[in-house]
């Protein structure tokens, strides 16, 4: 008796650093100590969770977290800022195939109630479906497979004859759990279903595919929780459920999207009805590009994925301090789906001692753009293409960018005219007030420091 009140005092106190974790989480300079929050409360749920059953023997249990953490440090450290997404789809990926696995051998229970036996089918489809539906994403991140949406005539109708099939599978296999034949056929199509799922969204769309599948992986747990009784893994899938639910709908709204839209539209095929971009590219040296800078009262600096890949954080922060010396303004403009995660940006900042309260939302932002000298546009094209704004034949028609041309001049460091990942062309780049600085954003950056500096 007194074993489970303690084992309960536990899970609570773990569920209790779960949620402050969360909290922490949400703002980058309390985001460290909400990760080692919830990684506390997770090792006190297995620690707890360990010592409660009597599972298998220690020492494979040892062997499993000696080669877990050599692979996840190694994995962390030897990861690319810009290869993070990819990472995360992968571990969203392995945490489907756990709660799949954990279902299934949750069978070998005695006395399954048909609960139990729901819960057991819904942990195997929801985390089959995460399993295959991350490994696609995680292709699709890393180029391993193409990011264009895979589509054919009658696909939606396929994948919703394919999760009917599977939940007859699932009715059959509560009535009769001691045929194996419906359980496999219920792993197969899950599988199945979340390649299909995943395949006809292009790649511009993995970022809210993940942070979905993320939920969908929470769900799953929260599900193999029911089906072995554990508190702790119904209290984590659901906290993991409800968070990676929210984060998709924060990301759908930062592009002016429906999850519907998203999951179904195909977005990123070839439409055929591109508008030709016209008017004149005006490029600048850095050289020249100093002495707008060194005239400006303010300025703002608008990161994209381009400064993750050229690594110009520190440089850009280098930057600001210069233009603040000489008596401007800087602030920098966030966007909610800049780079390639969620935060991608903040995170790249924060590495460079970029102070949080310069960091303004788009949203704050927009409104005082004209106010502005100078944008200058670091290594950013899709969340400042205005055509999202301007051209209702874009793909992008509706999705909230930053208003960076209506500052009075525009500055855009990037290498060439190359689209960015939502592969459409940027008008931004031909208009009056903009002026594109071609190179390595790192080198420009630095010529600027350079010319700061001499
Ligand atoms: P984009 O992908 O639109 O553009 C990045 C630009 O950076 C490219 O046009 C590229 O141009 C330039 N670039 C690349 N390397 C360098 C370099 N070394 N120096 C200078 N420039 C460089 O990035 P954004 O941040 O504007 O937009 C993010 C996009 O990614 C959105 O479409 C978003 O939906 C998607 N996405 C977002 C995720 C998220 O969670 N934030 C996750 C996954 C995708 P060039 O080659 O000419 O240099």
């Amino acid at each position: 008796m007194q074993t489970v009140i303690l084992i309960n005092l536990s899970y609570t106190l773990a569920a209790v650093l779960f949620i402050l974790g969360l909290k922490f989480l949400s703002h980058p300079a309390t985001a460290r100590r909400g990760n080692i929050l919830s990684a506390l409360g997770m090792l006190l749920a297995v620690v707890v969770t360990l010592l409660d059953q009597s599972i298998i023997d220690y020492r494979w249990i040892l062997l499993g977290i000696v080669i877990g953490t050599v692979i996840g440090t190694l994995a962390a450290r030897l990861v690319a800022m810009t290869a993070m997404p990819e990472m995360v789809a992968l571990l969203n990926g392995f945490g489907g195939i756990s709660s799949l696995l954990v279902g299934w051998v949750a069978l070998a229970q005695p006395d399954l109630s048909n609960f139990i036996l729901l819960t057991i089918f819904l942990s195997i489809l929801i985390g089959g479906v995460t399993f295959t539906g991350s490994l696609v994403a995680w292709g699709k991140l890393s180029e391993r497979i193409s990011g264009r949406p895979f589509l054919f005539h009658g696909q939606r109708q396929v994948n919703a004859l394919i999760l009917l099939a599977n939940f007859m599978c699932g009715v059959m296999f509560v009535l009769y759990p001691a045929q194996p034949l419906w359980l496999y056929l219920a792993i197969v199509l899950s599988a199945t279903l979340g390649v299909m799922t995943v395949m006809p969204i292009g790649g511009a769309d993995m970022p809210v595919v993940i942070s979905l599948l993320n939920s969908y992986s929470g769900l799953a747990a929260c599900a193999a929780g029911f089906a072995i009784s554990n508190n702790i893994l119904i209290v984590a899938g659901s906290l993991v459920g409800a968070s990676g639910m929210i984060l998709t709908n924060i990301m759908c709204k930062a592009m002016n999207r429906s999850l519907g839209n998203v999951l179904f539209s195909g977005f990123g095929a070839p439409s055929g009805d591109d508008d030709k971009l016209e008017g004149e590219v005006k490029s600048l040296s850095a050289e020249d590009a100093y002495y707008i800078l060194e005239a400006a009262q303010s300025v703002v600096i608008v990161p994209g994925y381009g400064m993750a890949v050229a690594q110009a954080q520190h440089g850009v922060k280098e930057l600001q301090e210069l233009l603040e010396e000489n008596g401007c303004e800087v602030v920098y403009a966030i966007h909610p789906v800049a780079g390639r995660m969620p935060g991608h940006m903040n995170v790249l900042l924060a590495e460079a001692d970029v102070p949080y309260d310069l960091l303004l939302e788009m949203d704050d932002i927009n409104p005082r753009m004209e106010t502005f000298d100078v944008a200058i546009v670091i290594g950013a094209n899709d969340v400042v293409n205005s055509a999202a704004r301007e051209n209702m034949n874009s793909p992008i028609y509706g999705m909230p960018i930053i208003n960076v041309d209506y500052a009075r001049t525009v500055f855009v460091l990037k290498r060439s005219m190359a689209s960015g990942f939502a592969g459409l062309d940027n008008p931004l780049f031909y208009k009056e007030n903009t002026r594109m600085i071609f190179g390595d954003a790192k080198e420009t950056v630095n010529k600027l420091v350079r010319e700061f500096s001499a």
